[in-house]
């Protein structure tokens, strides 16, 4: 088996738990790590050597369960409202208004009530579904959800089933079949932040108190292209300072999954019906859709994908891109993320200090924080 589970390289999983929910003498669990990433681990005692768990790897079958992009679009949802409550265009919610009102039910990424975590749940409701608006760029527990969302399809519901791509692919590979009423929506993704350094962010930042709100964009008080910043509704205010941390850890990529840098789906073949993300690129790809709002790139990769395109037209502006330069402007439907370089020395650090240090020196930019970094900064660019 050349997976996770008898290679222990880190980089080889991407925690879909496919294989945690295939294990027919359920020899595999979830680790508990310091970062808080799920990782599966085997009951050496339990394991009857059938090798489903490789058979249903998204990391070793990632050909299995891909489809070259057909076509490329720009999407702007005619709702300014709703592309103010979206990450960009509000894809995500076009298509999951056409589906909904088609009898499928929606799984995607929610905080929960406290949000310091965040998980995969499955909706019918419209107001519940708005709460998976907006990328939270976190790793989303994705615990019992297969084996929940295959019971609901084989017990002939619709579903219409939204994460980053290796999820997407992890579900494909546990399912092992295609199912003509499983609909599937994944992401330009540049990788996920460990749930633990979420969570110890959300804490500092609310110094303990009570969230009513927190997302990690916020068209509200900017315009698209400055959105990249959390927004924050807490009790105690004292400690908002830390806001801008949360981006400086993630663009440093300090406590990104290991797998994100070495991520199989960072290429213009997916394992979803349709891939969305922002169009950065809209103001030279489409000028002429291109406002504060946001616009978002969408790809159809298969015939579910272009039978769907004809009824966003209702909701959406829709514009069609040359494919070549759609795909080569999304750098990872071109090529994974960097790592960094320091991610180890970050760990320790992390594991011998509190969280309040740990950020403010990775994500700070005291002069102490620069001082401390500059020297790896040079060896990561000296190795790009
Ligand atoms: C971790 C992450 C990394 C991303 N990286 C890029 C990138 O490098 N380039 C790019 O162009 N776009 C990236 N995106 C996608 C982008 O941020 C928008 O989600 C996309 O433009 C769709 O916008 P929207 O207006 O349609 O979506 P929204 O209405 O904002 O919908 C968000 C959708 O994302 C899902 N989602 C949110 N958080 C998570 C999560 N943690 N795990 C799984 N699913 C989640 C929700 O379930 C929902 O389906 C990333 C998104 C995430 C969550
Ligand atoms: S080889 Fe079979 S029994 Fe052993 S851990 Fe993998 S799935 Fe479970
Ligand atoms: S099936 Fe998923 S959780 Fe299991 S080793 Fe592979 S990537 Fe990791
Ligand atoms: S970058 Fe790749 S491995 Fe990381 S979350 Fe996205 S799809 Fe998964």
């Amino acid at each position: 088996m050349n997976t996770y589970l008898t290679t222990k390289d880190e980089k080889s999983c991407c925690g879909c738990l496919s294989c945690v929910y295939s294990c027919p003498t359920g020899a595999i669990s979830v680790e508990n790590r310091f970062d808080a990433f799920a990782f599966p681990t085997v009951d050496a005692a339990k394991c009857v050597g059938c090798d489903k768990c490789r058979k249903v790897c998204p990391n070793d079958c990632a050909e299995a369960v891909i489809s070259p992009i057909r076509r490329t679009f720009a999407l702007k949802h005619k709702s300014d409202e709703t592309r103010k409550r979206s990450s960009s265009g509000g894809a995500f919610t076009a298509i999951s208004d056409c589906l909904m009102e088609d009898g499928y039910k929606v799984y995607g990424a929610v905080f929960d009530g406290t949000y310091r975590h965040v998980m995969h749940v499955g909706s019918a409701s419209k107001d519940d579904r708005d709460r998976m608006r907006i990328s939270k760029y976190v790793e989303s527990s994705l615990k019992d959800v297969y084996p929940a969302l295959k019971a609901e399809l084989d017990a002939g519901q619709r579903v219409f089933f939204t994460g980053t791509p290796c999820q997407v692919a992890g579900l494909k590979a546990f399912l092992g079949k295609e199912y003509d009423s499983l609909f599937t929506m994944d992401f330009v993704c540049h990788g996920v932040f460990s749930p633990k350094l979420m969570s110890d962010y959300i804490e500092l930042l609310s110094n303990g108190s009570k969230i009513a709100y927190f997302a990690f964009r916020d068209k509200t008080n900017s315009t698209w292209e400055a959105s990249e910043k959390p927004t924050i509704q807490c009790e105690d205010t004292s400690n908002l300072r830390y806001l801008p941390y949360c981006y400086r850890l993630i663009s440093r990529s300090f406590g990104h999954r290991p797998s994100c840098s070495a991520c199989k789906y960072a290429q213009s073949s997916r394992p979803s019906d349709i891939t969305v993300g922002d169009l950065w690129s809209a103001g030279w790809l489409c000028p002429e859709l291109k406002d504060d709002l946001g616009v978002s790139f969408l790809s159809v990769n298969t015939d579910k994908g272009q039978a769907l395109l004809d009824h966003l037209k209702e909701s959406c502006t829709l514009r069609e891109l040359d494919k070549e330069k759609a795909v080569s402007s999304a750098e990872h439907l071109n090529r994974p993320s960097r790592p960094s370089y320091i991610n180890d020395m970050f760990w320790k650090y992390y594991k011998r200090h509190s969280p309040r240090k740990t950020i403010e020196l990775y994500g700070g930019d005291s002069l102490k924080s620069k001082l401390m970094r500059k020297p790896f900064e040079y060896i990561n660019a000296k190795r790009r």
